[in-house]
């Protein structure tokens, strides 16, 4: 049966393109179909010109740092994601792919695999060091230790290779917060799918810290997202898809890539009040800032 606009599992059609160039400044590529020329071509033809590769485990952050050195228009951020560092700990089967870790786990393991992300964190083409962070809601308590050591391990090798910080943080804002005081944040770090409200934005704009805004701003739940969007400096606010999750409206629940960036840049637009030039103009500048390149 032909694809259409109401086959639930069909790629969205590609959205009028952009004027101004904008990134993706956070996609995982290797969990989307197709192949990268693919994607990136797509994306370059609606005005996507730019995509931020996440790593998640060894194996996705080794990708990331490959695909990165291959293609101009790809740059890398490595990291062990929150969940993965207690499933490192834990030797958990059911893990991540994590080759390279050494079996059954334990903290020798965890600092094995840090180490290898220290290693490719030193590379080029990688500007920045996540997603890391803290997930109060997928890691249960059993986990929370080996969650917070890593991340605390990846703000330090961020900050000694002058790479970006890319934080996860999902319902653990406060602690999120804290963990990056007590280290003391890197120079350029970015709240990833930006999940805050209105008052923690205030915050993060005090620190200079980006927030990057995903496909979820645009769902009909998320006006507290909106709010956030409509205080933050317009300076650290970021777009992205963290595709293949997050498909904004209309296409909520199919799969997400970099070209459907150009559907939430208008949504932002609109909560923001300003044209999507203007938005697009300074989206494009910040990522570049961000990630320093
Ligand atoms: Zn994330
Ligand atoms: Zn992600």
């Amino acid at each position: 049966m032909p694809a259409d606009d109401t086959d639930k599992n069909a790629a969205p059609p590609l959205p009028e393109p952009l004027r101004v160039p904008v990134a993706d400044s956070h996609t995982h590529l290797d969990m989307q179909s197709g192949t990268v020329e693919e994607a990136l071509a797509k994306a370059a033809s609606v005005g996507v010109t730019t995509v931020v590769q996440v790593g998640c485990d060894l194996k996705g952050s080794r990708w990331a740092a490959e695909t990165a050195a291959a293609y101009d228009a790809v740059h890398a951020t490595v990291a062990l994601h929150p969940n993965e560092a207690p499933r490192i700990v834990h030797g958990d089967p059911d893990g991540w792919s994590r080759q390279g870790a050494r079996q059954p786990g334990g903290d020798a393991a965890l600092d094995e695999a840090l180490a290898e992300i220290d290693r490719l964190a030193a590379l080029p083409q990688v500007k920045g060091v996540g997603e890391t962070g803290l997930d109060h809601f997928r890691t249960g308590e059993d986990g929370k230790e080996a969650q917070e050591r890593s991340f605390r391990a990846h703000i330090e090798i961020a900050k000694r290779h002058g790479k970006t910080l890319v934080i996860h943080d999902r319902d653990a804002h406060a602690d999120v917060l804290r963990v990056l005081k007590e280290e003391g944040a890197p120079e350029r770090t970015v709240f990833h799918c930006y999940s805050g409200d209105a008052e923690m934005a205030e915050i993060c704009a005090a620190a200079g810290y980006y927030m990057s805004f995903a496909g979820n701003v645009t769902f009909k739940n998320a006006q507290n997202l909106r709010d956030a969007l409509a205080v933050a400096p317009l300076e650290l606010v970021l777009v992205e898809t963290d595709a293949p999750f997050l498909t904004p409206v209309p296409y909520r629940g199919r799969p997400n890539a970099p070209y459907l960036v150009p559907v939430t840049v208008r949504a932002m637009a609109a909560v923001r009040g300003v044209d999507e030039d203007t938005l697009a103009t300074a989206l494009g500048a910040n990522t570049a800032r961000a990630f320093g390149y």
